[in-house]
């Protein structure tokens, strides 16, 4: 996003040799597709003025009414204190310097000098404010973005993608934060500037006012055409930088991948040709403005030229001349008045810039949440954990049904193991009893009462989940444990894992409960990410548990560790176990096997193998 701000026009390099790889290995339709797939296409960059969307931007300054205030006095006395410097000048040199007289000249100078300084520490201000106030705009905003985020379903997190996300809270958050710190305030003082330095020029010759009226718009035009085709050649330019950066993002992320399979030369001339596609865009951003400034500073000095002849011819009028001084007078004031053109295009440009951020920031803090508990959901005293699906059915997508009429229950206290080959809808059973989901029919009961019907913090408070994948957080060990019980203490955290008889293993990580983990567990085996997370359910000692089992295969003496833990964390709470290995099922009070989102058999598991079904079947392959 910051190029676009900061091009500079000078581009290193040769930019005539760039194109010659783009057709090579990687076509253009690859950086035709990544553009797709990144959702550049349908994002646009920016959006006409809404004053709808104006007053909802600024009902964020409400709390911060005082600087406001403020800010608006000191806009306005720009405005006024810059053409009046100018005016000065020009009186100095008609009044003390044409009549020679020192002594007023030295009042002059030091009247002049005051006033500066008074000039100066307005814009201080002006400049503390705005930045304070922008600051605590988009500091506000942001947090009533990801508070929102948080309030949202499950349903919403799966729709997008979560680079998406992130531009919402950086770029076009940020777009925002330049339209409130900046556009507003110094447009409003180039509009004050503008029309004090009009009045002036009125007042002090009117018919070469009349000239410079009749040029503005002229100016305002060709800047207008030039910065459109500029911004859009800079917004090309920071488009394919993201693509750059996005793509180096997933290349290290997935360097395993990239290596074992041999895919090194084939991601790297992906790379290369995204870098050339770059560079072309920062030549023809670099072209354009190297032609485009000059051409617009030309302008300015033609105009500047023509003034002189004009106000010349006035100064020498025989009739009724000009005083040079009215002259330089006036000079300084045209400056003042054809400055801000430029300024306020850039400024018009940002303008709609900051709109399309706003409008997108918006529209997320109007998403209403698919679902919301009903104003009178319900918190029992207590929970038994009994749990029952009623002929549930459920889909992600509208028509493509993942369940049909699921029914099993678990009694309090019960494991129940829950299996089927990938993509039975294992995962989603769990998602409905956690009411991350509604069923679409049927009913998920928890001591008898529909979840729909319960609180959902409420239920959260009772329940913990052990996801597929699972997660950790940036942050020690320590921190990963406790972060469901802000209150446990270390020893609670000590004792936890002591149950679970896995402190040992633990503790002789290098620096133990200290170890900082990286991102997503990084520099943690997957044996030792599973028991920190079965720590972690523990300590948060939930009455109804979810195990979902990682797929990945485990040493078998990782597994006894993992089996013995798991039988530890589930004693006297209703479990479910999404199993992948025998070895989980053999403590299982009840198995129920799905497949195709629906019960192919259930029941104890002995019973089950006698009865020399589906599971018998299952269990035969993987023991013989
Ligand atoms: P596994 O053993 O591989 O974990 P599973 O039994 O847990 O599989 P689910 O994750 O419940 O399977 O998926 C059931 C079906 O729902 C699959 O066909 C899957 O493609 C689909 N599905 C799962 N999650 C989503 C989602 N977020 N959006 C759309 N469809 C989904
Ligand atoms: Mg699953």
């Amino acid at each position: 996003m910051k190029s676009r701000r900061t091009s500079p026009p000078d581009v290193p390099g040769k930019p005539g040799a760039t194109h010659s790889v783009v057709a090579g290995v990687v076509g253009r339709e690859v950086i035709e597709s990544l553009r797709r797939e990144r959702g550049d296409e349908d994002e646009r960059a920016q959006a006409p003025l809404s004053f709808a969307l104006i007053r909802r931007l600024l009902g964020f300054t409400g709390a911060y009414r005082r600087r406001m205030i403020g800010l608006f006095v000191t806009v306005a006395l720009r405005g006024i204190q810059i053409p009046v410097l100018a005016w000065g000048v020009g009186a100095v040199i008609n009044g003390p310097i044409a009549r020679g007289d020192l002594r007023q000249l030295a009042w002059s100078v030091a009247a002049f000098t005051a006033f500066a300084l008074f000039t100066e520490l307005t814009f201080r201000y002006r400049i503390k404010w705005a930045l304070e106030v922008g600051e605590a705009v988009i500091h506000d905003l942001r947090s009533a973005m990801f508070r929102h985020w948080l309030g949202l379903t499950m349903g919403y997190f799966n729709r997008q993608p979560v680079g998406r996300l992130i531009s919402r809270l950086t770029g076009d958050a940020e777009n925002v934060r330049v339209g409130v710190q900046n556009v507003l305030f110094v447009s409003l003082v180039c509009f004050c500037q503008m029309f004090g330095c009009a009045v002036l020029m009125a007042i002090e010759d009117w018919r070469l006012f009349l000239l410079v009226l009749g040029i503005a718009p002229i100016i305002w035009a060709l800047n207008l055409f030039f910065r459109r085709r500029l911004s859009h050649a800079y917004r090309r330019q920071s488009d394919s930088f993201s693509r750059i950066t996005a793509t180096m993002a997933e290349s290290v992320s997935g360097i395993r991948v990239t290596q074992s399979f041999s895919r090194e030369r084939v991601n790297a001339d992906l790379f290369r040709a995204l870098v050339e596609d770059h560079a072309r865009y920062n030549y023809t951003a670099a072209r354009l403005g190297g032609t485009f400034l000059p051409l617009l500073e030309l302008n300015g000095q033609l105009f500047m030229a023509l003034l002189v002849v004009v106000g010349g011819g006035h100064v020498l009028d025989a009739e009724n001349p000009m005083s040079l001084g009215s002259m330089i007078q006036f000079f300084f004031l045209a400056g003042l008045f054809f400055s801000p053109i430029t300024i306020l295009g850039n400024m018009f440009n940002e303008a709609l810039t900051a709109m399309a951020g706003a409008e997108r920031v918006f529209a997320i803090l109007d998403t209403e949440p698919e679902w919301t508990d009903p104003p009178d959901a319900i918190s029992p005293d207590r929970l038994d954990g009994r749990v029952e699906l009623r002929e549930v059915g459920f889909s992600y997508q509208p028509g493509r049904p993942v369940l049909h009429g699921v029914s099993f229950t678990a009694e309090a206290g019960q494991c129940v193991a829950i299996v089927g080959a990938t993509g039975s809808g294992k995962s989603t059973v769990a998602g409905l009893i956690a009411k991350f989901y509604l069923p679409e029919s049927g009913a998920v009961l928890i001591d008898g009462h529909d979840t729909r019907t319960l609180s959902s913090p409420w239920l959260h408070a009772h329940l913990g989940i052990v996801p597929q994948q699972n997660h950790l957080f940036a942050g020690s060990i320590y921190e990963n444990i406790r972060v469901v019980k802000p209150g446990a203490s270390r020893e609670d955290v000590r004792e936890a894992l002591a149950t679970l008889d896995c402190l040992e293993t633990i503790e002789a990580i290098p620096e133990g409960l200290d170890a900082e983990v990286g991102e997503r567990g990084s520099g943690l085996s997957l044996g030792q990410r599973q028991l920190i997370c079965f720590a972690r359910a523990l300590i948060a000692d939930p009455r109804i548990l979810i195990l979902d089992e990682a797929t990945s295969a485990i040493d078998p003496l990782t597994e006894a560790r993992t089996q013995k833990a798991m039988r530890l964390l589930m004693a006297g709470r209703t479990s479910f176990v999404l199993a992948h290995r025998l070895s989980t099922l053999r403590h299982a009070d009840r198995v129920v096997v799905m497949g195709d989102g629906k019960v192919v058999e259930q029941g104890e598991p002995g019973e089950l193998i006698e009865r020399g079904g589906a599971f018998a079947e299952l269990w035969g392959k993987a023991v013989g």
